[in-house]
């Protein structure tokens, strides 16, 4: 079968999928445009995409009769491939679940003591050769132990921020989620997002893309949040409607915030790179070998189960 991999993965992968496939691994680090997506579809058995290659429904339209029956998604998160649409000309969709929590919780981790700690504050101080010795004062930040951290979406990556800040930091927890979680930690859930962004210090977003998400987060809930409170995203950028975030923080509404996603990535807001009270990182949540290893075999895993005719390990 012909499989075609978007973009370079890590050897381990590629020698995986040239095992199984006759395959092809696209060079390039961009997304497809829109032409490559629509031959793709043409050409191969098995696409094995990523984020970015957006494959909304005027490209399936465009392939009627698609050569292809399965696009086995590199990442938990598939918001850039219409799903629907693939499965209503019979193309299967999968993705990549679970192995990218841990890593994606870390990284929120890292956002949310950056920001809170104004870490990356003070290593632009030490780099531009201006810091001029410890003094009381200086530089101070959020603590973190004991304070309430809120989580939208208590999903998988946001329970593991969840155990994170439970059980490293000591942190009071409350969420807000579509349906109620059983959890193996105290955590409140809280009805509505408004009242939830009023009670935290800290709120990070772990809710997928897509139409039902989109700009969740707006200036209704930023209004909402506390002065002193940080809001961090790692979930996807338009989750939060980025100018209303941009007006909280020019007028203090928030205190902070720390992103690993864009609205329009990678296009990074002139006013968030100039803002010292920002940490932004170039969405790094699963940036690991080890964990894009796990992500590439778990996508070839699907792709040799639709090979076989077997039941899909991971469909979406
Ligand atoms: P998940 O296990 O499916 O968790 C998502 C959670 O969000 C679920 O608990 C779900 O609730 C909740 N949810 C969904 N829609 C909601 C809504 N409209 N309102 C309130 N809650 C809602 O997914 P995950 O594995 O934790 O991943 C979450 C997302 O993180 C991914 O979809 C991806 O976009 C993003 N991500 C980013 C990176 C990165 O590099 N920064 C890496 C990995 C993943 P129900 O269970 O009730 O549906």
């Amino acid at each position: 079968m012909k499989l075609l991999i978007t973009r370079p993965l890590p050897d381990t992968v590629i020698a995986q999928a040239r095992a199984h496939f006759d395959t092809t691994m696209r060079d390039q680090t961009t997304p497809m445009d829109r032409a490559e997506l629509v031959q793709s579809l043409s050409d191969y058995d098995i696409v094995l995409p990523t984020l970015g290659d957006l494959y909304s429904a005027d490209v399936f339209d465009a392939v009627p009769n698609p050569r292809a029956r399965l696009l086995a998604n590199f990442g938990v998160g598939y918001n850039h491939i219409d799903a629907a649409a693939a499965k209503s000309i019979g193309i299967a969709v999968t993705n990549t679940p679970g192995a990218v929590t841990d890593a994606t919780a870390d990284i929120a981790m890292t956002l949310m003591l950056m920001t809170c700690r104004r870490a990356g504050e003070g290593e632009r101080l030490v780099r531009a050769g201006q810091w001029q010795g410890w003094h009381p004062t200086q530089l101070l930040g959020l603590h973190l132990t004991g304070k309430t951290l809120g989580i939208v979406g208590m999903g998988r990556i946001g329970q593991a921020i969840a155990q994170r800040a439970h059980h490293g930091f000591g942190m009071t927890l409350k969420y807000y989620n579509r349906s109620s979680k059983p959890l193996p930690f105290p955590a409140e859930q809280v009805a509505s997002l408004a009242d939830l962004a009023a009670q935290v210090d800290v709120l990070v977003i772990a809710v997928p893309g897509g139409a039902e998400t989109h700009h969740m987060i707006d200036a209704s809930v930023l209004s909402n949040m506390k002065p002193h409170a940080r809001l961090v995203n790692i979930a996807r950028g338009d989750v939060i409607k980025e100018d209303d975030l941009i007006a909280a923080l020019e007028k203090g509404a928030i205190a902070g915030a720390g992103l690993d996603v864009y609205e329009h990535e990678p296009d990074v807001p002139q006013a968030l790179i100039g803002m010292e009270t920002v940490t932004l990182l170039p969405h790094l949540g699963t940036a690991a070998l080890e964990v894009r290893e796990a992500m590439g075999l778990m996508a070839i895993d699907n792709a040799l189960a639709f090979a076989k005719g077997a039941t899909l390990p991971n469909p979406v």
